[in-house]
């Protein structure tokens, strides 16, 4: 027992026993209402705004600028009279005022590189928007309120319910280059080597903010990290470029005569048929060409686009456009790749074939892809839009490339293009909940990995994969249900940790059954609306009839981690002896507790008396004998006997093992204790007990598991399911498992040489 006061790291015998983590969560979760139900689906009265948007935008690649209008319809489905509109500014997060940088940490170390130093020096570059006019349709100029990213738009009369207004944006920004400090996720790259720019436009136009009915107006300030809130609408986009440069967009091509030559036309609707293999409809020697003659005059592509919360292009002469089609439902859709040179043979290979991949992975598991195109563009970044994203992966200039180019291409393809499921169609505030895109959409990205090759090298999902992080010190660790913006340690955070959640709660608390209905539920009762957390917990429970709220408390309220060790294991078994055999065992436990060293050397060094040696002597000293049977047990023996039934009997002679095993959670976290009997035949066993077995004691609990067979070991959590962060714990008798030291060899200066960016030092150092 002494063991029990080596673990100061855990406040759990000053803390009550009971009645926290197995409580329903009540009013730490909103209220149901009219809105959205207690079952987590959309409520009877639930509404949602919406806003279409006309626009015509040019395109300048001599100074890499845009300049825009846009026609705006909003139509107020909320019950609310509305004074006025909000609108988000994106470009702003980089303009001369913005807040960005000013709430940036900065500090100086021993050794700094360029880009470091670049951060915490001022940066004025004239980016962000210039809002030219906001009119009403009959020209007159509506009065605005910019606060840093965000506008007010003062409407002449209230809005009402039921109503819609329509007002006029004229803008300009200059594009800022994404490969520099400054970074962010629209944005062009320059090719030094052939003088051409590569444009992903995303934040491009002024954007309705969210009003619902769980926050009002969604105006937080966009700093760079929690993304986006967004309304959905209808989109007709006019997008005006250079002659010779490839525009992919969200949205259906409406004037492909008018833009593309005609032999890309008649391979453009070959590729609408071909379902096997991608057809490439602008090859890279044609683009080779273009890259060297850079065209002066100018063409419009017109895409159109119905039901989506964003809408972002790309524009380059430098693309390859490659495309085939995928089967989702009763449509085609198509999927479509956008690279330049220098990202083959890589994408030429993998890009459209991932693409297509993951639209049918993530349909299984949600709904069939509802749009026309699905399009992975070559950016190296990983950023996602409707119907469109931006992602990374090029080999080397010689064209080779390792494998971890490779993976990281699929996956970050898979994981981009994924999130047309959330957050483009399921569409959670990512302004506020990272994890509800994040977390969900990196879930099915590693379901989706494991379809592509049942050996892909997985990132994130397996639940030990976690458990690093998980034992973070405290200060390094924040819940799930953390804004965005206030997140240390991001990555783990707010993808690894909700991924690997549902991960087990997919394969260890509810089953892959249960659980992939209950999700597909939440995704159904939610494709094209605004579902809040509350609505993701209640529907998973609502539609697998498993209580969930203890793991929800435990996994996405909390930071605790899982440690559950094996304290001790008792063995008995029944005692079904005979009087004569038990008065037998007693003698030997007699004997043995009389057994000391000194006797034990006695025997040896000190001869035997004459007196001793003799047995009738003997006889006489010892006349009674504790251990021999009298006939009162045989009788108290016999009449036992004679009382038990023949079940009885056969029970009491069965042989049965009974092993007491006392569980201790150190971790703090409550999770299912998954057990497995190795016995001494060489065959093994596995049990599984629900979390639930920790309610009334959540600290220490004992079990008793009645086997047949003689146990040899026991190992908690064999299958490595629960994130347990000490699995040396995990063993009865416990297991040596070496752990590893460096021999280190000080060469000056080594040390630390790659610690600048991590986030734990950062955080220390307070
Ligand atoms: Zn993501």
């Amino acid at each position: 027992m002494g063991l029990l006061f080596s673990f100061p790291a855990t406040a759990q015998w000053t803390e009550q026993n009971h009645a926290e983590r197995f409580e329903q969560l009540g009013t730490m979760l909103r209220s149901p209402n009219v809105y959205r139900t207690a079952s987590g689906a959309p409520g009877h009265m639930y509404w949602q705004q919406k806003a279409d948007h006309e626009i015509e935008v040019e395109l300048n690649d001599e100074n890499q600028s845009i300049k825009g209008w846009q026609k705006v319809t909003y139509y107020n489905n909320s019950p609310d009279p509305l004074k006025y509109l909000w609108i988000q500014l994106d470009q702003n997060e980089r303009a001369a005022d913005s807040n960005t940088p000013k709430i940036a940490e900065s500090s100086i170390n021993p050794r700094m590189n360029l880009r470091q130093l670049e951060n915490i020096l001022w940066h004025d570059q004239d980016l962000g928007f210039k809002i030219l006019s906001v009119k009403d349709l009959s020209g007159n100029d509506i009065p605005v309120t910019i606060v840093k990213t965000m506008m007010r738009v003062d409407l002449p009369q209230v809005l009402q319910p039921g109503e819609q207004t329509e007002f006029t944006v004229d803008w300009t920004f200059n594009i800022h280059d994404r490969m520099s400090f400054i970074g962010g996720r629209p944005g062009y790259e320059y090719f030094e080597k052939d003088g051409n720019y590569l444009y992903t436009m995303a934040e491009w136009f002024p954007r309705m903010a969210v009003y619902s009915d769980f926050e009002g107006w969604q105006h937080k300030e966009f700093v760079g990290r929690g993304e986006f809130a967004l309304t959905f609408g209808d989109y007709k986009v006019k997008i005006t470029v250079p002659a010779d440069h490839m525009v992919g967009s969200t949205g259906v091509l409406q004037n492909a005569e008018e833009v593309l030559s005609s032999t890309e036309l008649e391979r453009w609707n070959r590729a609408q048929t071909s379902f096997d293999n991608p057809v490439i409809i602008r090859t890279q020697a044609e683009a080779e060409r273009l890259e060297k003659q850079k065209a002066r005059d100018k063409k419009t592509w017109v895409f159109h686009a119905e039901n989506v919360r964003d809408f972002a292009w790309t524009s380059s002469r430098k693309f390859i456009w490659d495309a085939m089609a995928v089967k989702q439902g009763g449509n085609d859709v198509m999927a479509m790749s956008y690279y330049a040179k220098e990202a083959n043979p890589l994408w030429e290979q993998y890009s459209t074939r991932v693409v297509a991949h993951t639209l049918k992975s993530y349909a299984a598991r949600t709904f069939d892809y509802p749009y026309p195109v699905a399009i992975s563009v070559e950016a190296t970044n990983g950023m996602e839009y409707p119907m469109i994203c931006f992602n990374y992966g090029r080999p080397d200039a010689d064209g080779t490339y390792s494998d971890a180019i490779k993976y990281g291409m699929i996956s970050v393809i898979i994981h981009e293009v994924g999130h047309n499921f959330f957050p483009m169609i399921v569409n959670s505030d990512e302004r506020q909940w990272s994890w509800m895109d994040e977390g969900l959409n990196t879930f099915l990205q590693y379901l989706a990995e494991q379809e592509w090759d049942r050996d892909y090298p997985s990132r994130r999902g397996p639940a030990h994969k976690i458990a690093p992080y998980m034992a973070s010190e405290r200060y390094l660790l924040e819940p799930i249900m953390t804004n965005s913006e206030n997140i240390i340690q991001f990555g783990p955070n707010a993808y690894a940790k909700p991924a690997t959640a549902l991960n087990i709660l997919r394969e260890t608390v509810m089953g892959r059954e249960l659980f992939d209905f209950a999700f597909k539920e939440y995704s159904e009762r939610w494709m094209f609306k605004h579902p809040t957390p509350e609505d993701f917990f209640r529907t998973m429970e609502d539609a697998s009839g498993v209580d969930l709220d203890w793991f929800w408390r435990g996994w996405f309220f909390g930071t605790d981690p899982v440690d559950i060790s094996i304290e001790s294991v008792n063995w008995y078994k029944l005692d079904n002896r005979t009087p004569a055999q038990k008065k037998a065992d007693e003698q030997k436990i007699a004997e043995r507790e009389a057994a000391h060293i000194g006797q034990e050397r006695n025997i040896k060094d000190i001869p035997q008396t004459e007196v001793e040696a003799d047995p009738a002597t003997r006889d006489f000293y010892n006349s009674y004998n504790p251990f021999s049977v009298t006939p009162e047990d045989e009788k108290a023996y016999k009449d036992f006997m004679d009382r038990l039934s023949q079940k009885e009997k056969d029970l009491l002679n069965s042989g049965l093992n009974f092993y007491e095993i006392n569980f201790r959670n150190i971790g703090g976290l409550v999770m299912p204790l998954i057990i497995q009997f190795n016995y001494t035949d060489g065959t093994s066993e596995v049990e599984r007990i629900p979390a639930q077995i920790w309610r009334l004691n959540e600290w220490e609990v004992t079990k008793v598991f009645a086997k047949k067979k003689e146990v040899k070991n026991i190992v908690l959590d064999p299958y490595r399911e629960t994130a347990d962060i000490d699995e040396s714990n995990n063993y009865w008798p416990r297991a040596f498992t070496p752990s590893r030291f460096e021999l280190f060899k000080s060469a000056g200066g080594v040390r630390g040489a790659s610690m600048g960016d991590n986030p734990m030092k950062r955080a220390r150092r307070r």
